[in-house]
């Protein structure tokens, strides 16, 4: 490039002109304008689907999704697709999210990712003559959520080196040990590399024979967390797009029903003894033994009518609707790690895993709460 174009390409820069390259995802060029300074040029505007697409992903990341569930949300709801109409790669939405243009900075090219060799992605944007940052177009976040999001994607094992931090653990409780304990959430911080970064390994891992005794679990299974989780949350998101949720539905509705049926025949009987009680005390003499005894009756069954009612409203009012696909794949990104734990529970009674060191779908059996 000669110092005439890399000049040109420099004022452009400084006042937010688009100067040649590919577009940037989530934006498009917009109409010609002349600046304050008298300087022409393009500038970039939000695009009409991808600007809000990088919106829902800072969203769906910050609540603790990975890459991958962030590009099947773009296909699911924007119908974003990477080649071959398949979902876009997860090094792709990597790259958006690391992106200073998210802040509304202009980027330049980043060097090529490579280990062990960490970029900041501030070190690569135009600034002005202060050192000001550039902004260029309009932002999807602010500074602090960036840096946020940044955080997030290196405490995810997505490539990035793992940061330390509290991980959300979505399937403890679920996942059983062959020997028939549970696994629990482990970090194991490894070896620090040659730059002193220590990695941390996510593991689930049975600790019966920590807790029990050596011998208790002769199966020892543990699984990587990142993978096992990403294939639970593929396996949801599937299973809301299959017709075997319908099937789910009408299944865990008509238990629900035959509950509610169960509590009604006892809230009948007991209304029946309450009225029996009544009237037998109503015979006796106040204060003797036996009306003593009968009104501790009567107290007994109002407390188990109470907690048939409790039980009752459980049932009905407070249990959710069945969600839709699509109610799963808008909701999603605002759900908290408590929340989806809670809506996984609801679905699945159970995971088996499988002894072994083979692939997430071959080693993990999911056992569905209305199958149990
Ligand atoms: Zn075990």
């Amino acid at each position: 490039m000669s110092e005439r174009q890399r000049a040109a390409k420099r004022h452009a820069a400084q006042a937010g002109f688009i100067y040649g390259g590919r577009r940037p995802f989530g934006w498009q060029p917009g109409p010609r304008v002349t600046d304050h300074a008298g300087r022409t040029g393009r500038r970039l505007e939000p695009h009409p689907v991808e600007h809000q697409a990088l919106k829902d992903a800072v969203t769906l990341v910050l609540s603790g999704a990975g890459l991958r569930e962030v590009a099947v949300h773009w296909q699911a709801r924007f119908g974003i697709t990477g080649h071959e109409g398949g979902l876009v790669s997860e090094q792709k939405v990597r790259a958006a999210l690391i992106s200073p243009r998210l802040v509304g900075y202009r980027q330049h090219q980043l060097p090529p990712h490579r280990r062990g060799v960490s970029v900041d992605p501030l070190d690569h944007i135009a600034r002005t003559p202060d050192g000001e940052p550039v902004v260029s177009q309009e932002p999807v976040c602010d500074l602090a959520t960036w840096h946020r999001i940044q955080a997030a994607l290196r405490s995810r094992g997505t490539g990035v080196r793992n940061g330390w931090g509290t991980r959300a653990w979505l399937l403890t409780g679920l996942l059983w040990c062959p020997c028939g304990g549970p696994l629990a959430g482990v970090a194991q911080p490894q070896k620090p590399d040659a730059d002193g970064h220590r990695v941390v390994r996510y593991v689930y891992r049975c600790k019966a024979n920590r807790r029990h005794g050596a011998g208790t679990c002769t199966g020892g299974a543990s699984i990587t967390a990142p993978p096992a989780e990403q294939h639970v949350i593929d396996w949801l998101f599937e299973f809301f797009s299959s017709d075997r949720l319908d099937a789910h539905n009408m299944k865990a509705e008509s238990a629900i029903a035959e509950a509610v049926a169960r509590i009604d025949a006892d809230l009948a009987v007991a209304g029946e003894e309450l009225d029996v009680l009544r009237e037998k005390a109503s015979s006796l003499t106040v204060g003797t033994e036996l009306h003593q005894i009968i009104t501790g009756m009567i107290a007994h069954v109002h407390e188990r009518i109470a907690n048939l009612h409790d039980e009752r409203v459980a049932l009905t009012v407070e249990h959710p609707m069945p969600l839709t696909h699509q109610q799963l794949v808008a909701a999603w990104p605002t759900l908290n790690n408590e929340s989806r734990r809670t809506l996984l529970r609801q679905l699945i009674h159970h995971i088996d895993l499988a002894p072994g060191r083979g692939h997430p779908a071959e080693r993990l059996n999911i056992v569905l709460r209305s199958e149990e």
